[in-house]
């Protein structure tokens, strides 16, 4: 089945009885403790933090010089470095605390995860390391395949340091570089460091009565126990539940990508659900050679990349190469706006032609929930009653399906969330669910400080903690440099063109500006590059002018996209992007980058 083929439903949808549900939904999980209902995982729980996939090999600490040091082997990491070599600086060195390159996108994911973002777009450098993606959404093994065909390719693995954690870094002003101690008691410096540690890689855990208490086996999506379970990330049947009780906690995109898998493989399998994920028709399907031949000719990973954002975040190009349930949404609040007379086209008309394809879009997946799920009970209690984009929006071809099997069984929290853990399982609503196994898919830290995020502080100029400097939240230009912080790289979304969809654009983006900047410097001779405080100051007042979020934070249900459903406070409040959208931002860095001004930063 295609996007376009999905059930329609059969009557008008009504707006005013689905604004008044999706406001009582939301008030439900409304909790005054936001961000805080989930734990840090440390102390008695830090266990759920250790890599079962590589073994740790011993090596000596490193006390050399590099010229860049990049922490995060994932692929904001792998594509800084990737430009970087191309732009001939070739002593870059990754810094990684899994055991290979891959972070958060890939050796973290569950059995034969797939992205919910089609490969073509997905999947960087494919253009450049000439490989074609086997499907549309392709699944983890094959994503860290990737990941390690980037770094044979540009021969990263002689310099990286797996298993191991940036603990400081410190700038030395009289030098002009960076002194990285490391877990492993590396104490080396770099000229320029790079980071791509987040924002989705630090796992967390629900703070529920009784977590310490259970007495099974337990582990994080983030840490799937492959010793516990059997099979593979490859997909092979997880033989080792065939008589095991297993519940798993969160309904989220990576639970979503789960379900299907545990349903096929436990005994018994017990959805916890304190918040309906939106699931949508992915139609996956195999890419073909010849197809593809034809359309990757020069420059087509840039101009697919283009036309997605373009398609999906308020653009308005003619074609839709991507051809997903997120340019599909985009396209159809165009559909409708273009519909009005052109006088008609104000702010005030547009959000109502946005909300009005929102609904009629919920509606069909709503719909589609009773098409697929047999039993009514189930499948009313799979719908979700909120706009699609409050959460991140999942599309799958078999989550729904696995309701249907006799051993699984959804146990709906009606947004309360689980009430506690025992030494035997799971309580909800005063029952409790014997399990052998729970599995937490409760998520990643968002809004926490940077600090906690990232696992260390940076001291940068006259020693300043970059924790004082974003004490009242994030300040950058470009979410890439911040005053104080020299020859230091933040490659993530925020403050930058804040492409949620498809991440790793803003990252390939972020990779090229780098890549020149060093170049430049290099060139000129200058060991220092840092932005002005003016600049930073300009930037911030910048992203301030913006429209903020289409859908206002207070009418979505809680989630880590809106706070919690918490009031923004002013950090909060910066977690914004370029006003004028991520079509505009990448034009704008591009054009900023290539006049050779760097405009706002001093080279020295
Ligand atoms: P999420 O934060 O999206 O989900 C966490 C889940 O845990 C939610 O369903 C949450 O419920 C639930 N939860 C938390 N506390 C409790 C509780 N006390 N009782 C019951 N349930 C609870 O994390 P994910 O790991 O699923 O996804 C994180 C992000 O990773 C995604 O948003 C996406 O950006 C990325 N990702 C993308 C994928 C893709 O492209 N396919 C695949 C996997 C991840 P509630 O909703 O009510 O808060």
């Amino acid at each position: 089945m295609t996007i376009t083929d999905q059930i329609q439903p059969t009557t008008p949808p009504d707006k005013e009885r689905l604004r008044r549900k999706y406001l009582e939904e939301r008030n439900k999980r409304l909790r005054p403790d936001g961000n805080d209902q989930y734990v840090q995982i440390k102390g008695r729980l830090a266990h759920y933090l250790d890599d079962p996939y590589t073994p740790v090999t011993p090596r000596a600490p490193k006390t050399d010089h590099v010229t860049f040091a990049f922490i995060g082997g994932g692929f904001a990491g792998l594509v800084t470095a990737a430009r970087l070599v191309e732009a001939g600086i070739r002593d870059v060195r990754i810094i990684e605390k899994g055991g290979d390159f891959g972070g958060t996108g890939t050796g973290t994911c569950a059995t034969r995860a797939r992205k919910c973002i089609a490969s073509m777009i997905y999947m960087p450098l494919l253009e450049e390391t000439g490989h074609m993606p086997s499907e549309k959404y392709a699944h983890a093994p094959e994503i860290l395949a990737h990941c390690q065909r980037i770094g044979r390719k540009y021969d990263l693995y002689d310099n990286a340091l797996f298993h191991t954690e940036v603990v400081s870094l410190d700038w030395d002003e009289a030098k002009s570089h960076w002194l990285i101690r490391t877990n492993r008691g590396d104490a080396f410096t770099a000229q320029f460091v790079g980071m791509g540690t987040g924002p989705l890689h630090v796992p967390k855990l629900p703070g529920i009565p009784g977590i310490e208490t259970f007495k099974g086996h337990s582990f994080h999506t983030s840490r799937w126990d492959y010793d516990y379970t059997g099979g593979d990330p490859s997909g092979a049947l997880m033989e080792k539940l065939a008589d095991k009780r297993v519940g798993i906690i969160g309904t989220g995109a990576t639970a979503v990508q789960c379900v299907p898998h545990l349903a096929r493989a436990c005994k018994e399998l017990y959805v916890f659900q304190r918040t309906p994920s939106s699931v949508d028709v992915r139609a996956n399907a195999p890419i073909d050679p010849h197809w593809f031949a034809e359309i990757a000719t020069p420059g087509w990973q840039q101009r697919w990349l283009e036309n997605f954002t373009a398609n999906q975040a308020g653009g308005t190009a003619e074609v839709d190469l991507v051809q997903d349930g997120w340019t599909d949404l985009n396209r159809r609040i165009r559909a409708r706006i273009i519909q009005l007379p052109r006088e008609q086209r104000t702010p005030p008309n547009m959000l109502a032609a946005f909300e009005d394809s929102d609904f009629e879009k919920m509606e069909e997946i709503r719909a589609r929930v009773d098409a697929i799920v047999r039993d009514p009970e189930t499948a009313a209690r799979l719908k979700a009653w909120y706009r699609q984009l409050c959460k991140r929006p999942c599309f799958h071809d078999s989550y729904l399906q696995a309701f249907n099997k006799p051993g699984t069984h959804l146990v709906d929290t009606d947004g309360k969330g689980v009430e506690k853990i025992t030494e035997r399982g799971v309580v909800v609503a005063g029952r409790e669910y014997p399990l052998d196994c729970i599995i937490y898919a409760s998520g990643f830290e968002v809004g926490t400080e940077y600090k906690r995020r990232a696992g260390f502080d940076l001291a940068g100029r006259d020693g300043k903690k970059l924790s004082d400097h974003w004490a009242q939240g994030m300040r950058t230009k470009h979410g890439i440099h911040v005053h104080g912080f020299p020859n230091a790289f933040f490659v993530q979304p925020t403050q930058g063109a804040n492409l949620i969809s498809n991440i790793p654009h803003n990252l390939t983006e972020a990779a090229r500006t780098i890549a020149m900047m060093v170049s430049h410097a290099r060139k000129t001779g200058a060991k220092e590059i840092e932005v002005t405080k003016e600049a930073e100051d300009g930037w911030i007042a910048l992203l301030l002018t913006g429209p903020g979020r289409m859908i206002g934070s207070q009418d979505c249900t809680p989630g880590y996209y809106n706070n919690e459903g918490q009031e923004p406070g002013p950090a909060a409040k910066l977690n914004v992007g370029y006003p004028a959208g991520a079509l505009a931002y990448f034009k704008y860095i591009d054009a900023w980058r290539s006049s050779g001004q760097f405009e706002g930063l001093e080279f020295r």
